[in-house]
C-alpha cells in the first residue's frame, strides 16, 4: 500500500494519528448511490485524511455535480454519454474535469487514486472495477455482482497486479475482520447471516402479490432498489455465498447461511476447535465502509453504537428454501460452476428490473432465473469477453422468458 493515510478522528477524545501524514486519495465508482453517498459522508467527516480524485455516476447528474463541488474532486464522470452537456453545465465555473460514457468511467477507475470504492450496481461495475484492480489499487469492493460473474478471473488479476481487495459488503467485511488467513486450515465453516428481508415471515400467497414498494422496504438496511429486491428474494444471500467462495479460502460446502432478523451479528467464522468468532455492530454501512477506507487503521464512523442490553434478544432461524427459491438457485449455480453464476446474475438483474417496472410479479423473479439456468450451456469461462458474451446471451433469454410470462 502506498500512502498510509493520516487519519484524524472527529470524535472528541479519540484521535488516531498515523505515521504517514499523506492523505489517501479516493475515487468513488457509483458516488450517487447508497454506498457512494455513505462513502462521501465519511470523507466529509475526515477531510484531512482523504482527497477525492474522481467521482462517477449514471443518471443523477445534479447530485454528482454537488458531490464533486463539495469534495473538490478533480474529475466527474457520467456513464451516460447523452448527459455530457448537462454535467458540463452543472460544473461550469469550476476547474473540475468532466467526461461521459462507459469508457470514461473505466478511465476514471484508472486515474491514480490510492483507493477505489467499487459502488456501481450490477455487472456494469465489472469493467471499471477491473480497471482499478489492473493498476494495483486498493479496491473497496461493494459491487458483489462483478465477483459473482467473474470471480476467478478477477482474483487472478488482483494477484497479477498486486492489488488489494477489501470486502465492503457487511457480511464479507465481518468475515475479513475475524478470519485467520495465516491458518485457514483451522477454519471449519463460515456463516453468513441474513436479515430475511421484508418477507421473512410472510405467507407465500402474500409474496406472490408483493409490490415493488413492499419489496424495497427493508426492515434494517437503507440500500439501493436492486439490492433491496435481492434481499427480499434472498438472492442477495445467494450472490453473497458466491462472493464469499471467491474471497475466502473455503469450499462451497463450508459456506452456510443463517437468518438473524436483527442484523447485529454481521457474519461468523467457525474454527475446528469449536470457537466461533463474529463481528457485531448496528446495521449501518458506514462501519464497513470506514473500515475499508482506513484499512489497516481505523477511523471513527457516525454509526450508532451497539447497545446489547437495550436490544436484549438476538434470534436465529434456518432459511426457508421453499419461499426463497433464489437462495436454492444460487447454491446450485455455485456448485455448478462459473457459467451458471454469470447466468444466475444476469437473469436476476433483468428480472429484478422488470419487477421494479411492474411487468412481472415478485415470485416470477425466481421463475425467470430458473428457466435461464435450465437452458444455459456449460461454457468454459476463460476470459472477460466470455463473461460478457454469456451475460449478453442470458439477458436476451431472460427478456424472452419475461415476454412469455
Ligand atoms: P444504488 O442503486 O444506490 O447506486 C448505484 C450506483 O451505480 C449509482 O451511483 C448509479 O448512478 C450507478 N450506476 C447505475 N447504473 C450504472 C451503469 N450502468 N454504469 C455506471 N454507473 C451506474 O446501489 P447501492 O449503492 O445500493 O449498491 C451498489 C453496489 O453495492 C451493489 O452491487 C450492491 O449489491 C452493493 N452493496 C450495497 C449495499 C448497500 O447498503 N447499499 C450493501 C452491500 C453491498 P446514478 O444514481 O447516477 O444513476
Ligand atoms: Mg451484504
Amino acid at each position: 500500500m502506498e500512502a498510509a493515510a493520516k487519519i484524524a478522528s472527529d470524535t472528541p477524545g479519540v484521535s488516531l494519528p498515523l505515521r504517514d501524514a499523506e492523505p489517501r486519495s479516493v475515487t468513488i465508482l457509483g458516488s450517487t448511490g447508497s454506498i457512494g453517498s455513505n462513502t462521501i459522508d465519511l470523507l466529509q467527516r475526515h477531510r484531512d485524511s482523504f482527497t477525492v480524485e474522481a467521482l462517477t455516476a449514471h443518471s443523477n447528474i445534479e447530485l454528482l455535480a454537488e458531490q464533486a463541488r463539495q469534495t473538490g474532486a478533480k474529475l466527474a464522470v457520467t456513464a451516460d454519454s447523452s448527459r455530457y452537456q448537462d454535467l458540463k453545465g452543472a460544473l461550469s465555473g469550476t476547474n473540475i474535469s468532466v467526461a461521459a460514457g462507459p469508457e470514461a468511467v473505466e478511465e476514471a477507475a484508472d486515474a491514480p487514486a490510492d483507493f477505489v470504492m467499487a459502488g456501481i450496481v450490477g455487472a456494469a461495475g465489472l469493467g471499471p472495477t477491473l480497471a482499478a484492480v489492473r493498476r494495483g489499487a486498493i479496491v473497496g469492493l461493494a459491487n458483489k455482482e462483478c465477483l459473482v460473474c467473474a470471480g476467478a478471473l478477477m482474483l487472478n488479476e488482483v494477484a497479477r497486479a498486486g492489488a488489494t481487495l477489501l470486502p465492503v459488503d457487511s457480511e464479507h467485511n465481518a468475515i475479513f475482520q475475524v478470519f485467520d488467513f495465516e491458518r485457514d486450515a483451522s477454519v471449519s465453516r463460515i456463516i453468513l447471516t441474513a436479515s430475511g428481508g421484508p418477507f421473512r415471515s410472510a405467507e407465500l400467497e402474500h409474496m406472490v402479490q408483493a409490490t415493488p414498494a413492499q419489496a424495497v422496504a427493508h426492515p434494517n438496511w437503507d440500500m439501493g432498489a436492486k439490492i433491496s429486491v435481492d434481499s427480499a428474494t434472498m438472492m442477495n444471500k445467494g450472490l453473497e455465498m458466491i462472493e464469499a467462495f471467491h474471497l475466502f479460502p473455503v469450499t462451497a460446502e463450508q459456506i452456510d447461511v443463517l437468518v438473524h432478523p436483527q442484523s447485529v451479528i454481521h457474519s461468523m467464522v467457525e474454527y475446528i476447535d469449536g470457537s466461533v468468532l463474529a463481528q457485531l455492530g448496528t446495521p449501518d454501512m458506514r462501519t464497513p465502509i470506514a473500515y475499508s477506507l482506513a484499512w489497516p487503521e481505523r477511523i471513527s464512523a457516525p454509526s450508532a453504537k451497539l447497545d446489547l442490553a437495550e436490544l436484549a434478544t438476538l434470534t436465529f432461524e434456518k432459511p426457508d428454501l421453499e419461499r426463497f427459491p433464489c437462495l436454492r438457485l444460487a447454491q446450485e449455480a455455485l456448485n455448478e460452476g462459473a457459467a451458471a453464476a454469470i447466468v444466475l446474475n444476469a437473469a436476476n438483474e433483468v428480472a429484478v428490473r422488470s419487477f421494479l417496472d411492474e411487468n412481472i410479479g415478485f415470485m416470477d423473479i425466481p421463475r425467470v432465473v430458473e428457466s435461464c439456468l435450465e437452458r444455459h450451456d456449460e461454457d468454459a469461462v476463460t476470459s472477460i469477453d466470455a463473461v460478457k458474451e454469456i451475460d449478453a446471451r442470458t439477458r436476451a433469454a431472460a427478456a424472452e422468458e419475461i415476454d412469455r410470462i
